[in-house]
């Protein structure tokens, strides 16, 4: 593809953009989140009241009650490219798998935890509102972020694609929305 500039090990380092006309470098690869949606909604005096946020978990006391979130890593296979798609996303869990997390966070042999239920909290790029689709988290070997796997509403389509693979072209449509 000619919309693309490969470096010399075949990764993508920069493609040309078909919303802005320019060439944007990359990451291609990886795309974050430093907290989860709400708090960028939350004014300076409130995060300082109600949030506990580090660049693993974040706690949100507000209203009597208590919201317990992690970070994790959702992936969407590209299909022809060892490398998926990751995002760096924020997953609300249950007290209880919370507290399990951290009291498992240096524990080898964690990634053996059944996968937790939780709730995605992290809108992405390319995709119709992500927020509060359903998902399984899977603790993995201590040092690495847990995965994610979307899995309700069956129809969306980021639960599609993350069971299906997208393709490159696919790949660069999100990555720009992601830029602009
Ligand atoms: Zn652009």
């Amino acid at each position: 593809m000619t919309n693309i500039r490969r470096g010399a090990d075949g990764q993508i380092e920069a493609f040309k953009c078909r919303t802005c006309d320019q060439w944007h470098d990359g990451p291609v690869g990886y795309l974050g989140a430093d907290a989860p949606d709400f708090v960028w909604h939350m004014s300076e005096e409130d995060r300082e009241k109600h949030l506990t946020l580090t660049s693993d978990h974040c706690v949100l006391e507000q209203d009597e009650r208590t919201d317990y979130l992690i970070c994790a890593t959702l992936e969407i296979p590209v299909i022809g490219r060892a490398q998926p798609l990751g995002f760096g996303v924020w997953t609300s869990l249950s007290e209880k798998n919370f507290e399990r997390t951290n009291a498992l966070w240096e524990t080898p042999g964690r990634e053996s935890e059944e996968p937790y239920f939780a709730w995605l909290c992290t809108r992405l790029p390319g995709y119709p509102d992500t927020m509060f689709l359903k998902t399984w988290v899977q603790t993995r070997p201590v040092g690495e972020r847990p995965s994610v796997m979307a899995f309700e509403p069956t129809d969306h389509p980021l639960v599609a694609e993350q069971r299906d693979g997208i393709t490159v072209d696919r790949l660069l449509e999100i990555v720009e929305a992601a830029f602009h």
